[in-house]
């Protein structure tokens, strides 16, 4: 055992809230199950721990002075019929262990380099129908110094969803569309990120997050915009969360129109990815809320230029008042590009051309936008 509580000088990083959870504590949550696996498909590689609980918990992870000792704990959570000792990828960890005290269950990670809390990544997944999988824990501990042994393909359905691979570019945009945009301050905001993985999707049996393919349609969007001349602002430009992680919904959605506000930000556009139990669901949605005169032009404008490019069922422009659209002081829209669990729709959303096309019929309707008001 890993003489933590003495020996670590904790350096919490998060209070960490799982998505679903309400805010008082979960009881009677219990780890159920612990699953590991190497991963050489990372850059590095790292070692995904699967903890599965019959529950969403509250979970804090902390890491010692010298970076060599991680804990998870998972508060008010006790350990089911689950063996307590794992040998685990001696490349990553000396030993891991699963503990319970005082009604809290403690995953201990002794590991075999000193690493930073930053790179150790924790997130939770939801219940997933589907494949029969229940509420997760996810601890990806980076092997350090391990040589990538996977070459990504180029053209991969599956990894081309992953935006870590978008380079930053510029585009040809037409001289009207750099008139009407120059200048005009307009706020990306790519659904959810980091620990908040969104809507799950399936491609040959592998998970596919919402997070990514929002992420994926931004930045093109954002590099269309700013070839045109607009400033653009982005509440984030990676795979993380903009409030911070675990975060409770509320905060989480403020900080981003938080983003929007500061930046005094003429549109705001907010990039998801819908879902639905019945898998032959599919199509585009354009959510505003009437807050000022042009909330439902601009959800009527991007709309209009989805339908245009892209060949998508329309579900129409629909008035709601979720919160990104409601706390936002400028015209704002909500767009649903389409079912992350449609077969045909994931599979054009996770390929290299489905989320561009995406971007390009965002950026004409914010065009259309633009000189319609002008
Ligand atoms: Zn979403």
């Amino acid at each position: 055992m890993i003489k933590r509580i003495i020996q670590l000088f904790l350096i919490l990083i998060a209070f960490l809230l799982l998505p679903s959870a309400s805010p008082s504590l979960a009881k009677d949550a219990q780890v159920t199950a612990l699953r590991w696996t190497s991963r050489n498909d990372g850059d590095p590689p790292f070692v995904r721990i699967a903890m599965d609980l019959n529950k969403a918990v509250h979970a804090e992870a902390a890491i010692d002075n010298p970076g060599k000792n991680f804990e998870v704990i998972l508060r008010n959570t006790s350990l089911g019929k689950v063996a307590t000792q794992y040998d685990m990828d001696p490349r990553a960890m000396d030993l891991v262990t699963l503990s319970e005290k005082d009604g809290d269950t403690y995953l201990d990670v002794a590991l075999t380099k000193p690493q930073k809390i930053d790179d150790i990544r924790v997130f939770a997944l939801r219940p997933d129908a589907k494949m029969k999988k229940p509420h997760r824990l996810v601890v990806d501990i980076p092997v350090i110094g391990a040589k990538q042994t996977y070459k990504k393909k180029a053209a991969a359905p599956s990894s081309s969803a992953s935006p870590s691979s978008y380079k930053k570019q510029s585009y040809n945009v037409s001289s009207d569309a750099k008139s009407v945009l120059k200048g005009k301050v307009i706020c990306i905001d790519p659904g959810h990120g980091g620990t908040d993985v969104g809507a799950i999707g399936h491609i040959g049996g592998k998970e596919v997050y919402e997070k990514n393919i929002t992420l994926s349609i931004a930045l093109p969007l954002r590099d269309m915009l700013k070839s045109a001349g607009a400033k653009v602002v982005m509440t984030r430009e990676t795979d993380k969360d903009v409030y911070g992680p675990w975060a409770d919904a509320d905060p989480e959605l403020q900080a981003r129109c938080d983003v929007a506000n500061e930046a005094h930000a003429d549109a705001f556009v907010s990039i998801h990815i819908d879902s639905f139990s019945n898998s032959s669901v599919d199509g585009t949605t354009a959510y505003y809320n009437a807050k000022s005169s042009k909330d439902l032009l601009l959800a009527q404008m991007m709309h209009q230029a989805t339908m245009n490019s892209l060949s998508i069922p329309d579900r129409g422009v629909k008035s709601n008042d979720f919160y990104v659209n409601v706390h936002t002081a400028m015209p704002s829209v909500l767009m649903e590009m389409g079912f992350i669990t449609n077969g045909h729709r994931v599979k054009m959303l996770t390929s290299t051309w489905g989320p561009r096309g995406i971007a390009q019929s965002l950026f004409n309707g914010l065009v259309n936008y633009f000189s319609a008001i002008s």
